[in-house]
């Protein structure tokens, strides 16, 4: 399999990385972020999750983010939101959501802790929602949370990753999402997994969630990228993390992953300027630093912006 020259960048500042900050975030501030991102050339944002408001307030208001971001559409920008149960694929519904994903769990460990559930029972929510969502015309994906490794079971199976996906993929899913939710996969593992995952499913566009724990996010990207996978979940900063997977710190930063690409000659279709002006409005929000490389050093050396694209 040969790099793609090409890769989707699907942001999910807004979702994953303000899901476990402290401030709770304004809707006026989630729009003007994500038309800040939209400004900046990423097309696939992900907004919000239907989950229970009391569990993750952070994410109550996305029914009504979702409907204020909706004539972004125009210009070709897809919203996702995460659904766990046929409630939320109503409520989906409701703010007229095109794109859903469906979340699972691969491990029995994080399903009972992420959705008080084992993986059979998530699996029949799950389909619940997936039977609503394709009655309503919502096209959706499946993503598996701990698809390499969990904080509870230790390392997921290649097989078994298979397996819990497939009922999804048989019930009509669109694509195919993995998640390293605590950032604890390695490049072997994420090569692994992620061969057996292409090899079952070749027809189905498969992204890949990366967290950036123990600084192998990147790594993992290029074992990946290397795979012919070419969609990558991040957050504007490394923002990010999982309240129910204990030892998850943030995503891969959308500014990171797109600086990694572009040098690799992978073209995003991401302004790097317009990019890093997400920054200053995003600090002001959360009240905090952020965490990638480039927010660190924030002035790419101009001898290497040539290499962007
Ligand atoms: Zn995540």
């Amino acid at each position: 399999m040969v790099r793609p020259q090409a890769v989707t960048i699907l942001d999910t500042t807004l979702r994953d990385g303000l899901q476990i900050e402290k401030t709770i975030v304004p809707t006026d501030t989630k729009v003007a972020l994500a038309e800040r991102l939209i400004a900046a050339g990423l097309r696939q944002i992900e907004v919000g999750s239907f989950v229970n408001p009391k569990k993750v307030p952070q994410m109550a208001d996305t029914d009504d983010l979702l409907r204020r971001l909706q004539p972004h559409e125009d210009d070709g920008v897809e919203f996702f939101t995460l659904v766990f149960n046929r409630k939320g694929a109503e409520r989906a519904a409701a703010a007229g959501a095109k794109n859903i994903k469906l979340v699972l769990s691969a491990s029995e460990g994080h399903s009972r802790a992420n959705s008080d559930a084992p993986i059979a029972q998530a699996t029949e929510r799950l389909l619940a929602a997936a039977d609503y969502a394709r009655d309503h015309g919502i096209r959706f994906d499946i993503t598996t949370a701990v698809s390499f490794i969990c904080p509870f079971d230790g390392i997921t199976p290649a097989d078994r990753l298979v397996e819990v996906l497939r009922p999804f993929v048989e019930a009509g899913a669109h694509g195919i999402g993995i998640a390293d939710t605590i950032g604890n996969a390695n490049p072997s593992l994420v090569r692994t997994n992620t061969s057996a995952v292409l090899a079952a499913f070749p027809d189905h566009p498969l992204g890949l969630h990366l967290h950036d724990t123990y600084n192998f996010g990147m790594a993992n990207v290029i074992a990946a990228l290397d795979l012919g996978v070419a969609s990558f979940d991040s957050a504007m900063g490394g923002l990010g993390g999982c309240p129910f997977a204990p030892g998850a710190a943030g995503n891969i930063g959308t500014d990171d992953l797109v600086h990694l690409l572009h040098r690799e000659g992978v073209a995003t279709g991401v302004d790097v300027e317009a990019l890093a002006e997400v920054r200053g409005p995003l600090v002001a929000a959360v009240g905090h630093e952020l965490g990638s490389s480039l927010s660190q050093i924030p002035a790419v050396p101009a001898a290497l912006a040539g290499a962007s694209r």
